[in-house]
């Protein structure tokens, strides 16, 4: 996968970082509970986000996409601050930039690029989704670009990554492959 992945991107993104981790202490299962790096969490899946996104949408509008982006920025948050307290390894923004892209890939959300990602902000560009391609078989093709959950939880890692609080970051997706763009295009920004 490693040799595909760089071949793809152009990136290291993370894979030599990735293999350095303590699996067996970091990634763990006990009973129905799976944890990693001492947090718990639920496996991705596609059929619950999308039907989770679609209540919240039609319920709440943008009261429910705001509530969406806040909870996985909260998430990814305590996630990735808790990852990276306990990699000390990870010094360089670059480091930890390809191991966020990376832990976006391996939990089978998709591929996100974040190269071009500074202190203030800047763009990212996500080729592959796996809610995308969910979203579509079942939905179709929105009006309205709809990757909130990406949009929160990449706003969650950048905080931790660049030491600012969670809610500093905000992401507008300009350009999403559920209303027929190429790819999804995300703005970031400080708030
Ligand atoms: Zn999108």
């Amino acid at each position: 996968m490693s040799r595909v992945v760089k071949q793809d991107l152009g990136f290291d993104w993370g894979v030599g970082q990735l293999a350095k981790l303590n699996w067996r202490h970091e990634f763990v299962r006990e009973g129905y509970r799976v944890f990693f790096s001492g947090q718990p969490f639920a496996m991705h899946c596609h059929h619950y986000n999308i039907n989770l996104q679609k209540t919240l949408e039609d319920t709440l509008g943008d009261e429910g996409i705001q509530l969406i982006i806040r909870s996985a920025e909260e998430s990814s948050f305590n996630n990735f601050r808790n990852l990276a307290d306990q990699l000390g390894y990870l010094k360089t923004v670059k480091s930890k930039l390809e191991i966020a892209a990376s832990m976006y890939l391996n939990y089978g959300l998709g591929i996100i690029h974040l190269q071009e990602i500074d202190l203030g902000g800047g763009r990212i560009i996500s080729p592959s989704s796996h809610h995308v391609t969910g979203w579509m078989a079942k939905h179709g093709r929105r009006k309205t670009p709809g990757c909130h959950f990406t949009r929160g939880w990449i706003a969650g890692v950048l905080a931790v990554i660049f030491d600012k609080p969670v809610g500093h970051y905000q992401l507008q997706e300009t350009h999403c492959k559920m209303v027929g763009d190429p790819e999804c295009v995300f703005l970031v920004s400080q708030k």
